[in-house]
């Protein structure tokens, strides 16, 4: 594991093995800096425990910038279960996955991710306390996405703040790629403040629900070079590629989609080159993680609100930085993360 090319001075990896219900997992904790490792639960059926061991050590690491970026008291951890979420999966496993996180005794705090449910939380939640992130009774929270959509509202509000120098979206185009639980909510968002909407999805009903707002529909295929101010991608990560960017007509990027830049060495210079300001798929998409930090520490909806709107603060010093420096934004933002992480190291040894 320490000569894998993810590896990024992880503080641990825990392996688990369950023989009753032949669950295999594993906890990566990338840096516990800020407080507990936070990141959600995925369950993947990996072609091997390399590949899971790579995408825990890289998701881990993606939490920690993560919550540094929306200046959480958490830091960066990720499970993942080995094994196909739809054939596979039990409630004794997710039991079992349950005692894994329990074992590590908080230093680790689950919440969801791809082949995860409230179901399954609530059935992991029975074995352990350390779980965030759906609906439980008594405690604010639940979906993270309108938390997120809050978040992507704000941060294209900043966007365009830095490019025109007013965040008045009246009438401006705004192209959403992926009309689902975050890409519909910022929608709905975007509207209210008087923006044009173009939208595309690959689901009907999504995009049916999304016409209603009055938006335009345009291909999945052609979205991204729509005649827009901002393109939104808010459906699948690396969705700028060598193929896309140099179709791009907005002069801002800015969406809740994970993972955008396809390789974020290539084409974060590629968008910045083309004169496109690229709002950093982290800090940008960090309402919900800030929803289940609220949760984890029984902040009021308004505390959680007023964080996440923060993120477009976040986003205008990186933008700003970016511009004096001529860098990509999330080189920038990259660095203000591990600042903020190794700052906060120092200040504890001192
Ligand atoms: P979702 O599944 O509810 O929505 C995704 C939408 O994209 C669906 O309507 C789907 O039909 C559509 N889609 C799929 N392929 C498409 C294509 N080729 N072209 C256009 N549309 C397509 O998921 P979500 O929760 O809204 O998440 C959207 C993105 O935001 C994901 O990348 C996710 O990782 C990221 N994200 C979500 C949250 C959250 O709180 N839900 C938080 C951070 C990041």
């Amino acid at each position: 594991m320490f000569d894998m090319p993810d590896f990024d001075g992880h503080e641990a990896v825990h392996w688990f093995h369950d023989k009753a219900t032949g669950y295999r997992g594993l906890i990566a904790i990338h840096d516990s800096t800020l407080g507990p490792a936070c990141g959600g639960t995925r369950m993947w059926a990996y072609a091997n425990a390399d590949a899971a061991l790579t995408d825990a050590l890289r998701l881990s690491k993606g939490m920690s910038y993560k919550n540094a970026m929306a200046e959480l008291p958490l830091g960066g951890g990720k499970a993942v279960i080995m094994g196909d979420a739809k054939t596979q999966k039990t409630p004794a496993l997710m039991r079992a996955h349950g005692r894994a996180v329990a074992s590590l005794d908080g230093r680790y705090v689950t919440a969801m991710d791809v082949g995860m449910t409230e179901a399954d939380m609530e059935t992991i939640a029975s074995v352990t306390k350390h779980v965030a992130g759906y609906a439980q009774a008594g405690r604010t929270g639940g979906d993270p996405s309108p938390m997120t959509a809050w978040g992507v509202f704000c941060g294209i509000r900043a966007a365009v703040k830095f490019v025109n120098g007013s965040d008045d979206l009246k009438g401006l185009r705004i192209a959403v790629q992926g009309v689902g639980n975050v890409g519909y909510e910022t929608a709905r968002h975007l509207k209210a403040a008087g923006a044009r909407l173009v939208v595309a999805d690959v689901n009907p009903a999504n995009l049916h629900r999304a016409e209603a707002l009055g938006a335009e529909i345009a291909s999945p295929d052609a979205i991204h070079a729509a005649d827009a101010d901002v393109y939104a991608p808010c459906a699948l990560g690396a969705v700028l590629n060598d193929r896309t960017i140099g179709q791009i007509r907005a002069k801002i990027v800015a969406g809740g989609a994970n993972n955008q830049l396809a390789r974020p060495a290539v084409h974060g210079r590629a968008v910045m080159e083309q004169g496109i300001l690229y709002a950093p798929d982290y800090v940008i998409n960090g309402g919900g993680i800030i929803r289940v930090c609220g949760q984890i520490y029984d902040w009021s909806d308004e505390a959680i609100r007023a964080k996440t709107e923060g993120i477009g603060v976040t986003l205008t010093e990186v933008f700003g930085a970016a511009q004096a420096e001529r860098r990509p934004t999330h080189e920038v933002a990259d660095r203000i993360a591990r600042t903020r992480i190794e700052s906060a190291k120092q200040s504890k040894a001192a």
